[in-house]
């Protein structure tokens, strides 16, 4: 068999060659219009409504929109519609399709198969296709094997998943033609306790959408009926050669480089940015939104990203519960897609050091079921107070409970993003944009906050800039899309607050309830002001609603950043605001515990208190469980073959020592001698790395829990750091021919 070196340099070679389709035939791009196939594969309302008899689909739709539970036989009937149109498309199977709290969705395939008895003279069994209502609305999948965190003992370890009727079902195209209808779920334990995303992500939108209702209600508005939040995610991630990365056991392991050194060129030329799309990645993202859009998920954009081999794409925003299913859809669309095209995906959030990692970053805002979006100042000017109130609101949230939020973000793979170059740190802020900046300052600063209330008066002068007040009594907000900052964590863009921190592998239904419970909370307590300055009265006044705003602008008023997030002035500078700047995990997941930030999750009845207990600590034990992970992949690596190269090219140098020395020259001034004496001080300070690695993982194994994740953040990290920093000088000092791995220069260009 070759050497690993033997085949690297084999791949290079070919690494120009043509996509190679694996499973499945070229798909056939030529369809006229995206619209005639979306959701082709979606089991709609109007699907089932045409599956249905009138009166069975009535109820169906009155007991969903009434949150009951179906009733027997307008469940069967339901199931025996999906049955129809799913074995109509070629399906055999079915699967309740749910969000354990590993990060990604989990399924098990039945097929309708049941065997039945015909009774005649000798008893005979004959097959049939079925599927009860039973089964579409809960499964009980053997649920021990999920993370629970303690919350349940193995003997009373069943779950159950629900279907979740929010959300359509759908087939799905596997290998080979086979294809699943998918029902999406929630994942319950056998208490009723949330084991998975989705149930906290739902119920965090219910306790949103109820504090908004109240909102909106002492505004004077009697026609909204629901709130919902809405959420747009761009999904940044890289796109490398499937051949080099089955050569990198770092990758294949946990997702990242643990080893390699910067190339000459990466991103530093700005050259890949928004530039033309390589044809290999094009033809497979192409196939990507064509699965899509089959499956009904409204993918919009494509581009290139800031780093070499990286990527983006994003969707039409949608309602938070499906948006999130769809993410993850795509996820793992992307995913099944690049096998087939020998590329290979990473969503890690710092796939290479140095180079630009990935983020998710989360468009977020409110919506009414008239389609309204409650963060459009552009809306109509009398709706501009409104909007104010619920953006308030929103900083509010993150004023108060950025330190939650900082817990919703953290993992072992985005720390390493979250405070390098290209992404915000630790701290969370707001930004807002200069003129929306100065509304809220003008209504700080204005002694007299009546002055807004003066139809006469048309402008305002504020630090030099004349702000418009036009309409007769209220600061008329433009919206302004050119004003952007992507330095920060949370920031206002135009109609909505883009959460840039979240990480590109995790699933955005965490982050997004955790800023779904906080802003309900926040949106109660500017309710609750409202309805005090309204007393008795049949309505409230500009002045009533200038007073909550101007003592929300206050109140919020540290939480606002324009400036540079990535700057050490900004680090000095929110020290002295007194915001949190959390940079390690484990400091991050106790905020969850932290009283202020448990009892907004626990009152809300988002969490309940085993609930929260058992996320903090399966978290608390992921995150140890990663490291540790890739420190026994280090040191493997290390040993076995980084060591080992690094030896060959001593012997190779030792040996061309012996040669010339044989044949009369002074060896004590070759270039061979330099390298060699150089190359031994990297390898002695690798070798005392690794036994330092080594000691430490034994010691960390030796620990558990919080301990364990405590230990690990302060020394693992450190120990690998170590590792990598000599094995990447050595790298830069063997001779390439040595080397057991793909650089950075093969995997990145
Ligand atoms: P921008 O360039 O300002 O980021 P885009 O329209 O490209 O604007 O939006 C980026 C993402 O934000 C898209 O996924 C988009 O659907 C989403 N988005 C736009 N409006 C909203 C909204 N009101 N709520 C949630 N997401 C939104
Ligand atoms: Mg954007």
């Amino acid at each position: 068999m070759a050497s690993n070196a033997a085949r690297i340099s084999a791949l290079r070679e070919g690494l120009d060659r043509p996509s190679r389709v694996v499973d499945w035939p070229t798909v056939d791009h030529r369809h006229a219009y995206i619209s005639e196939i979306y959701g082709q594969n979606v089991f709609t309302l109007k699907e089932l409504q045409k599956h249905l008899p009138k009166p069975v689909y009535a109820r169906f739709v009155q007991q969903i929109k009434g949150r009951q539970t179906l009733d027997r036989p307008t469940a069967d009937a339901v199931a025996h519609a999906v049955r129809v149109w799913a074995m109509d498309r070629g399906a055999t199977h079915f699967t309740h399709w749910f969000q354990p709290q590993t990060g990604t969705t989990a399924e098990k395939h039945d097929n309708f198969l049941t065997l039945k008895t015909v009774v005649g003279d000798l008893d005979e069994t004959s097959p049939i296709d079925t599927f009860s209502g039973s089964q579409l609305l809960q499964s009980e999948p053997d649920a021990s094997s999920f993370p629970n965190g303690g919350m349940r003992t193995t003997f009373e370890a069943r779950g159950y998943t629900i279907w979740d009727t929010t959300s359509p079902m759908f087939i799905r195209k596997g290998p080979h033609g086979t294809y699943v209808l998918y029902i999406p779920s929630v994942f319950i334990s056998y208490n009723g306790e949330a084991l998975d995303e989705k149930t906290v992500l739902l119920r965090s939108a219910e306790t949103l959408a109820n504090a908004a209702l109240r909102l909106l209600r002492v505004l004077g508005d009697t026609e909204t009926k629901r709130v919902y939040t809405t959420l747009g995610t761009e999904q940044e991630f890289f796109l490398i050669d499937r051949a080099l990365y089955q050569l990198r056991p770092d990758l294949k392991i946990t997702g990242r480089t643990l080893i390699g050194s910067m190339p000459p060129k990466h991103q530093q030329l700005e050259d890949h940015y928004f530039g033309q799309i390589p044809s290999r990645v094009l033809a497979c993202i192409s196939e990507m939104e064509l699965e899509l859009f089959k499956l009904g998920v409204p993918v919009k954009t494509r581009h290139n990203e800031v780093a070499p081999q990286q990527f983006e794409f994003a969707p039409i925003f949608e309602e938070a519960s499906v948006a999130v299913d769809h993410n993850l859809l795509a996820m793992e669309t992307l995913h099944q897609v690049a096998h087939r095209h020998g590329l290979k995906v990473l969503f890690h959030e710092k796939p290479f050091k140095g180079i630009n990692g990935s983020g998710k970053h989360c468009n977020w805002s409110m919506s009414t079921d008239n389609g309204e979006n409650l963060l459009d100042p552009s809306a109509k000017p009398e709706t501009n107070y409104r909007f104010l109130l619920f953006l308030l609101a929103t900083l509010d949230a993150v004023n108060k409970h950025a330190g939650l939020l900082r817990a919703g973000i953290a993992s072992s793979s985005n720390e390493h993003r979250l405070g390098a170059q290209e992404a915000p740190p630790g701290i969370i802020s707001a930004f807002l944009g200069e003129h929306l900046n100065e509304v809220l300052d003008s209504i700080e600063e204005l002694r007299d906050v009546r002055n807004f209330s003066r139809p006469h008066m048309e402008s305002v002068k504020v630090g030099g800039t004349v702000l418009d007040l036009k309409v007769s009594t209220l600061p008329q907000i433009a919206r302004d899309l050119t004003d952007r900052n992507r330095t920060s964590p949370f920031a206002f863009t135009g109609n909505k607050f883009e959460f840039r921190a979240v990480g590109s592998k995790q699933s955005p239904s965490f982050p997004v309830a955790l800023l779904n419970a906080a802003v309900a909370a926040s949106i109660d307590l500017v309710a609750e002001a409202l309805e005090k300055q309204k007393g008795s009265k049949p309505q409230l006044t500009v002045d009533d609603i200038l007073n909550v705003i101007r003592h929300f602008v206050k109140q919020t008023k540290s939480v606002r950043f324009e400036g540079n997030n990535y700057s050490q002035e900004w680090v000095d500078e929110a020290a002295r605001r007194g915001l949190p700047n959390i940079k390690s995990c484990p400091v991050a997941f106790r905020q969850l515990l932290e009283p202020s930030h448990a009892a907004l999750l626990t009152k809300t009845g988002i969490f309940t208190e085993t609930e929260l207990h058992s996320r903090y600590h399966i978290l608390v034990e992921k995150y140890a469980k990663d490291l540790l992970i890739e420190a026994h992949t280090l040191k493997t690596m290390t040993v076995q073959s980084v060591l080992p190269a690094a030896f060959a090219y001593r012997k190779e140098l030792a040996d061309a020592l012996k040669t010339l020395k044989e044949v009369g020259e002074d060896i004590a001034t070759s270039p061979e001698k330099a390298i060699l004496t150089r190359l031994k001080s990297q390898v002695d300070r690798l070798n005392a790395a690794n036994d330092k690695l080594v000691s430490v993982i034994d010691k960390a194994e030796g620990l558990e829990g919080e301990a364990q994740a405590d230990y690990s953040s302060a020394e693992l990290t450190a120990a690998m750091e170590e590792v990598r920093a000599a094995t990447d000088v050595i790298e830069s000092q063997v001779a390439d021919k040595y080397w057991p791995y793909p650089k950075y220069t093969e995997l990145l260009l």
